[in-house]
């Protein structure tokens, strides 16, 4: 049998996002921005807690608990996303337009992409999915190696998309 999951692959498997408590409902990500956080394992880690200004992120004692969004909370500011060493925070706007949702991650390669670029998203296994088109990038100050990039891509996708290819200059818009 084909091991899958985290401890396996380093990619958290459908049956592992499902039960944690850092995912939203699907009720609270159709009415905006909202922070999903794809912590599937038990480690003692917790920046995400004091990185969230609205306290939508529960840790508390043990250290190894999971987080725990409160989506109620969360606005989807996305303050926790560079906060997180394990790169496992996104933010969804499924309420972003009537075909695209929003999905904002965290993004260490250089060089950056600008905002409108066209780029190839990528799911939690690093494989294209689908185009994507820059909305921001952010450079937190506390992380500097660390951008928050947001992408508009196909509605359908704003659960499958979670990153970006490193980006590739021809892809520019108007340059392809
Ligand atoms: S997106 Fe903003 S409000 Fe939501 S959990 Fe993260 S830091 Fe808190
Ligand atoms: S900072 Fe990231 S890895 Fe650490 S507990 Fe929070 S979500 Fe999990």
């Amino acid at each position: 049998m084909v091991k899958t999951g985290v401890a396996y692959t380093g990619v958290p498997s459908k049956e592992e996002l499902a039960k944690i408590p850092g995912m939203p409902s699907e009720a609270r990500m159709a009415k905006g921005p909202v922070a999903v956080i794809e912590c599937v394992q038990e480690i003692p880690c917790n920046p995400c807690e004091a990185a969230c200004p609205f306290g939508a992120i529960g840790v508390g004692e043990p250290i190894t608990s999971l987080p725990v969004l409160d989506e109620e909370k969360c606005t989807g500011c996305g303050a926790c996303v560079a906060a997180c060493p394990g790169l496992a925070i996104f933010t969804v706007n499924m309420a972003y337009s009537e075909t695209e949702a929003a999905v904002a991650f965290p993004y260490e390669y250089r060089p950056l992409p600008a905002k409108n670029d066209l780029v190839e998203a990528v799911d939690r296994e690093g494989k294209v999915v689908s185009r994507g088109r820059v909305l921001d990038i952010k450079m937190p100050k506390a992380f500097k190696q660390t951008a928050v990039v947001t992408l508009a891509v196909p509605k359908a996708m704003g659960f499958q998309v979670r990153g970006l290819t490193p980006f590739k200059p021809m892809l520019r818009e108007g340059r392809e």
